[in-house]
């Protein structure tokens, strides 16, 4: 045969659809102790080969990897990369995390959003250093009984730190079996908790007891740059061949975002440092603490709001999309001068005139961050540089 053919021969056969090709890897698959096998080394061996070099797998460290599993749920990779070190340097170990206050943890926190994740990861830390004597339990089920510590984190660290054989299932994970079991997850006739009981017994039959923190990394990563949401790469993916859907897979739609728009009161003023009336002056910005009631993002801190949502095109300083939740914001914010401030915002919670240079320190929502970085105030995150416009802010 000749060179060409033999070509488009391939193509063929790599781009036809599966529905045509009447083969049913599935049907003997999660039975067949020689598949599974060689699929935990295609997926092992391909793991190896192409992970992504993160900081928190240079670590065996349980606390290190408990960390990052927290800072990963609902967040992106690239965002949680820059603020896992910050974070990491500022509390290298439990006990670190554990004697910190709270308003440091939050304020390390940042923009990373889901406030509630720090605040459970700390007193979790706190409960561990109290009465384990500073020692992360090492068995998932023990993990689990820890503040802030699910099912998936528990198997995380379970299995990433101790090896104890026990799957994880994210997201990733989820749409990944999904797919190659040829489950559809958007159904609702076989969807819901009889879905999640078979997804959860085909992980643990796939989960290599041999390398099961490796093996549960290897197919995270493979939903989060392979088989993702949309197009999935199944011309390079390392299972396709006991994949029963390659890519025909339905993904479930997205819950559309609610809009709405708010307005936010940015007031500097130059002052001379405290009990000196000349000399070097220091520039303050004026922020007020979301009350503790508060169900969204208790004793952050952001700008006060304005009382008129909107704004004369004059008096505009600048517009963005924030995200939270399910809401995406659209935020106007203006200048208002000191004076004007009471006649012009909704008193809140408590409010202070703070130091442009201690604000980088303290917790501020991910939006005041945002803003005050915008306004050229505070010195940008990476995260601001690389996160999407709608980034995430969420209690
Ligand atoms: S073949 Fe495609 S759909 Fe199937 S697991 Fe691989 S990337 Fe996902």
């Amino acid at each position: 045969m000749r060179h060409g053919q033999q070509l488009r021969q391939t193509f063929t056969l790599l781009l036809r659809p599966v529905a045509c090709r009447n083969l049913d890897p599935m049907a003997k698959f999660d039975d067949d102790p020689a598949t599974i096998a060689a699929l935990r080394d295609r997926l092992l061996a391909w793991y190896a080969r192409h992970r992504r070099d993160l900081p928190w797998r240079q670590s065996t460290d349980p606390y290190a990897i408990w960390v990052s599993e927290i800072m990963l749920q609902q967040t992106r990779v690239a965002v949680v990369v820059e603020r896992y070190r910050t974070f990491m340097d500022r509390f290298p170990t439990l006990v670190a995390l554990a004697l910190a206050g709270e308003q440091d943890v939050l304020a390390l926190w940042s923009g990373l959003g889901y406030y509630r994740r720090a605040r459970m990861l700390h007193k979790a830390a706190q409960f561990v250093a109290a009465h384990l004597g500073g020692n992360l339990p090492a068995r998932a089920e023990e993990l689990r009984a820890l503040p802030g510590i699910g099912a998936y984190t528990a198997a995380a660290v379970a299995s990433i730190a101790h090896g104890q054989r026990v799957a994880v299932v994210d997201g990733n994970v989820e749409r990944v079996l999904c797919r190659i079991a040829g489950w559809d997850a958007g159904s609702r006739k076989g969807g819901g908790a009889a879905l999640r009981r078979k997804i959860e017994t085909l992980a643990g039959k796939l989960l290599d007891p041999a390398h099961p923190g490796d093996f549960n990394q290897a197919i995270m990563e493979l939903g989060a740059t392979l088989c993702t949401p949309r197009n999935p790469q199944c011309l390079v993916c390392p299972i396709s061949a006991n994949c029963k859907t390659r890519g025909e897979h339905k993904t479930p739609r997205r819950v559309p975002m609610m809009s709405r728009a708010v307005s936010y009161a940015l007031s500097v003023r130059t002052s001379p440092k405290p009990g000196k009336t000349k000399g070097p002056s220091t520039r303050e910005v004026l922020l007020e603490q979301r009350p503790a009631h508060f169900t969204v993002m208790p004793g952050m801190w952001e700008l006060p709001t304005l009382t008129r949502a909107e704004v004369p095109a004059n008096d505009l300083r600048m517009t963005l999309r924030h995200a939270i939740m399910q809401v995406s914001y659209y935020v106007r914010i203006r200048t208002v001068f000191e004076d004007d401030v009471e006649g012009m915002t909704v008193t809140g919670g408590e409010r202070r005139w703070v130091p442009l240079r201690e604000a980088a320190n303290i917790a501020l929502t991910g939006l005041t961050r945002k803003v005050l970085a915008r306004a050229h105030l505070l010195p940008a995150l990476p995260l601001d540089l690389i996160a999407p416009p709608a980034s995430q802010d969420i209690a």
